[in-house]
């Protein structure tokens, strides 16, 4: 991959506004409560679609859906509208409460317990789209109940790429539903640990030669989350692999996972031409470039507690995140004598 593939900065078509172009993305809108072994927050913005749409707002304009209650304040709907993430479908429930989730991280960032999960405001939220929302042609079901991220997506019929991701809970508790969901997204973007869950195979390749035999319909890409090691693309005839962008301090790995999918999924928003081109494909091309724009944007969420850093982040930062990841992947088939 090199960066002149990737193109400049000036090749990044940022907020085309008037064109119409827009992702939606449907998921959790929380406060989260995070201990990590360098520091506590009671009391944070979080949630899979906020995550998401911070990250993707680099790329384009964001449509989030989803319900918040009473508590979900002026103070935590600016931080989505400073980032030009259109905020219109998401509904205030009166006398509701905001989604709710405590967790706790292991001494080095890789085990991660869910102390507390309160839906809320999701429990009995029904989906209902603006216009805007529903016409936009690229969607996200960030992780929450299948059944919603159903619901979204039936409302968006001219969506040409959508992508989903999920987690262990659903996986448990609603698979028959996990499953129709997923016959109905482009790219699959899980955890190396829930997609043998989730398939019961022990080895990432045969689950995801599994997933690829549940279709068509269904996703022709998977993309495989591995925390600290990075992110794995899998389509029925290729594999990708990244490392994460190595980081001597990471503080909160919350989010990691959304912001990574809104790197990734922004930036193929961004190229839709390359996605139009090819007809109906997902080049291979596209999806390496846009790995390393969801490696990248994952990197950055992690230096500090929840949406801190991704929220202050620039442009120029991002390019030259990619830049560096780009260098650091590089290698050449340079080839020895081999003694047998
Ligand atoms: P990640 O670290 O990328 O897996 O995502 C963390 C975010 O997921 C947090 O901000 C939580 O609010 C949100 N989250 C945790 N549990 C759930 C759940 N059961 N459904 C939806 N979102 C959740």
């Amino acid at each position: 991959m090199s960066s002149a593939a990737v193109g400049g900065p000036s090749a990044a078509p940022y907020h085309r506004e008037g064109q119409h172009l827009s992702i939606t993305v449907v998921g959790s809108i929380a406060f989260d409560a995070v201990k990590t072994p360098f520091g506590e927050r009671e009391r944070m913005l979080g949630g899979a679609a906020v995550h998401f749409a911070l990250a993707a707002s680099f790329f384009e304009r964001v449509r989030v859906v989803g319900p918040v209650g009473d508590d979900f304040a002026e103070p935590e709907l600016a931080v989505l509208e400073e980032h030009a993430i259109d905020t219109d479908d998401i509904e205030r429930v009166p006398g509701g409460k905001t989604f709710f989730w405590r967790g706790e991280y292991g001494w080095d960032l890789n085990t991660r317990e869910t102390l507390d999960t309160q839906l809320n405001v999701f429990e009995h939220f029904e989906p209902k789209l603006s216009p805007e929302s529903r016409a936009s042609e690229v969607l996200f079901l960030a992780n929450i109940q299948p059944d919603l991220q159903r619901r979204v997506r039936e409302q968006c019929p001219q969506a040409r790429f959508v992508a989903m991701d999920s987690m262990n809970l659903w996986i448990e508790t609603a698979r028959d539903s996990l499953l129709q969901t997923i016959a109905g997204v482009d790219c699959l973007i899980l955890n190396d640990a829930e997609l043998r869950e989730l398939t019961a195979k022990p080895n990432l390749v045969q689950a995801a030669r599994e997933i690829f035999s549940w279709g068509p319909p269904g996703p022709a890409a998977i993309a495989a989350k591995q925390g600290e090691y990075g992110a794995a693309l899998l389509t029925p005839d290729g594999f990708f692999g990244l490392p994460a962008f190595p980081l001597e301090a990471v503080v909160d790995p919350t989010g990691a996972g959304d912001s990574f999918a809104g790197g990734f999924v922004g930036y193929l928003a961004a190229r839709r031409e390359e996605l139009d081109a090819a007809g109906g494909e997902l080049p291979g091309d596209l999806l390496r470039r846009a790995m390393a724009y969801g490696t990248a944007l994952a990197s950055f969420n992690v230096e500090e507690f929840g949406t801190e850093r991704v929220a202050r982040l620039t442009a120029e930062e991002i390019f030259a995140r990619v830049g560096e990841l780009s260098e650091m992947t590089r290698f050449s088939d340079v080839r020895v004598p081999l003694r047998r």
